[in-house]
């Protein structure tokens, strides 16, 4: 079977101002101090720090994503931020179709399935996030509309290129709750299925599933112990640098 070294990406969100570059130092000291660990790091920080991530993070192998990707390459789109012009920081990560943009912005499985390939086309890794709200949930679909949104939103060019999902359940994300480590293994082996499903067996043991969605040093080992959990998408707790090394540390 294919071994996936795990990745923890941190997702700042909209939250960092250039002191927040001493929680990356600091992350940084903590990395290098120790043991080597045993996942890739990343940090998804606002676009506004990107660069400076990127730069500051390669001594001690942290890398940089950014958090969005507009489809189109340039153009008109004021206040948007190209693939390309992420992949130019330095960074190797975007994060597209997270729940919140998915909420606050109308985005659709094709709106995240056109991000991803300009992510791609741009050489960056997409991280694609898909996960049900608790209503969802409640009514039995959480795996049919996880189904969907992988179906819609993973280009046919992650045949291809690595690309990365994420199982976010948008009812776990900064609330502090969880799925039960059963249903989190259920999902995650329901996603795998999918993805052998539509890219052959081979090819999908390569592609990592991170889970996201309150993530914390305290359930990190657990969830992070769960067959075909590749790593986490981290929000809150990625903000301190102590509390994200440690789940770093429970690979
Ligand atoms: C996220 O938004 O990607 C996330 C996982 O957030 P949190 O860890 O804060 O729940």
């Amino acid at each position: 079977m294919t071994t996936i070294s795990p990745l923890i990406a941190g997702n700042w969100k909209m939250n960092g101002l250039t002191h927040s570059l001493e929680e990356l130092a600091e992350l940084a000291r903590l990395l290098t101090a120790g043991a080597a660990p045993r996942a890739v790091v990343a940090i998804c920080p606002p676009a506004t720090l990107l660069a400076i991530v990127a730069a500051q993070g390669a001594s001690s192998g942290i890398l940089a994503g950014g958090q969005d990707c507009h489809m189109a390459a340039s153009g008109a789109h004021t206040g948007d931020i190209s693939a390309g012009m992420i992949a130019d920081t330095g960074a190797q990560f975007v994060i597209v179709g997270h729940s919140e943009r998915r909420a606050d912005h109308n985005e659709t499985d094709d709106v995240v399935r056109a991000k991803a390939e300009a992510a791609i086309g741009a050489g960056l890794k997409p991280i694609i996030c898909v996960g049900e709200t608790e209503a969802q949930r409640d009514a039995g679909e959480a795996e049919s509309v996880v189904a969907a949104q992988l179906a819609g939103s993973i280009p046919d060019a992650a045949e291809q290129h690595e690309v990365v999902i994420a199982y976010e359940p948008v009812w776990a994300i900064g609330t502090g709750r969880t799925p039960t480590l059963e249903d989190i293994a259920a999902m995650h082996a329901s996603i795998r299925s999918r993805l052998e499903g539509r890219f052959g067996a081979d090819h999908a043991a390569t592609i990592r599933i991170l889970y996201g969605g309150s993530m914390k040093p305290q359930n990190a080992r657990d969830i992070l112990a769960i067959e075909n959990v590749n790593g986490g998408l981290v929000g809150g707790a990625s903000l301190l640098a102590k509390d994200f090394y440690t789940i770093i540390s429970a690979v």
